[in-house]
């Protein structure tokens, strides 16, 4: 997968893009990240990017003209011609990230970011330039690049190969619309709590039972409308009938 980052902060990625997974991900060819920075598509001497908005208020607006450049740039130097590549603008008016949506741009061969800042972007961007808007909270950062951080790590993990196992993936919280059972490691004991003893008793079964189980009563106490559209078989709705009864 190719992913492209539109930023008037380039910087900001170095940290997390050279860490952990996403680093071995990109070590291994499973992904390629370009970071640019969106100064380079202005053409006077000032590098101008934003200017005042039409019809007064403080904050500035990101101009329309290097934005359209830079992605028409990008995309005729990168992709292939006849692809429609996912040109996806981080805002907080944008659909609502979930696993759900990291599963199917993860799906993509090529994804292109853009990051806000100021008080925005030219509403020109959002009618004629960008085929997707994402939020990543009901809540207002100061600019695009974190919430680009966070859609590119969410979609990398998903990536076949990325992680040493697809197992971790599809048991991760809300995978499969429930939150994760409760995990433990070594020591057994510890200042006097134990592991549950079933994670010790070496029975698969039981171990796969009691985590299905654990996972339903925790997302019932904590994220109870995740439930609406949780994938349950006719013995975990039974099983979630009698915990909602003795709540
Ligand atoms: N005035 C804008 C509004 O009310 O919609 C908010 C602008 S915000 C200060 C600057 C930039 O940060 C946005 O253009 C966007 O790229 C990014 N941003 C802020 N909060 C975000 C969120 N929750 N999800 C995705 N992007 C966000």
């Amino acid at each position: 997968m190719r992913i492209d980052i539109l930023t008037l902060f380039p910087q900001m990625f170095q940290g997390p893009f050279n860490e952990s997974i996403f680093r071995r991900a990109v070590d291994r060819g499973l992904v390629r990240v370009n970071i640019h920075n969106m100064r380079e598509y202005t053409h006077d001497r000032h590098h101008t990017v934003d200017d005042y908005s039409y019809g007064g208020g403080t904050g500035m607006v990101m101009k329309v003209e290097p934005l359209f450049e830079a992605v028409e740039s990008i995309k005729s130097r990168a992709y292939p011609e006849d692809r429609d590549v996912p040109v996806i603008l981080l805002t907080p008016q944008g659909r609502l990230f979930s696993q759900k949506i990291a599963r199917e741009l993860s799906q993509q061969e090529y994804l292109l970011l853009i990051c806000g800042r100021y008080e925005g972007v030219d509403d020109r961007i959002k009618e004629h330039l960008v085929t997707d808007e994402i939020s990543i909270g009901d809540y207002v950062l100061s600019g695009g690049e974190l919430p680009a951080m966070v859609v590119t790590d969410a979609v990398v993990r998903m990536i076949p190969g990325v992680l040493g196992s697809m197992e971790s993936v599809l048991e991760d919280s809300h995978a499969t619309g429930l939150l994760e059972y409760p995990q433990y490691t070594r020591p057994e004991v510890y200042r006097g709590w134990s592991v549950p003893e079933v994670l010790l008793s070496g029975n698969h079964a039981r171990i796969a039972n009691w985590r299905r189980e654990q996972s339903i009563m925790r997302t019932l106490e904590r994220r109870p409308d995740l439930l609406e559209s949780a994938e349950l078989n006719k013995t975990e709705r039974q099983l979630l009938e009698r915990l909602r009864k003795s709540h």
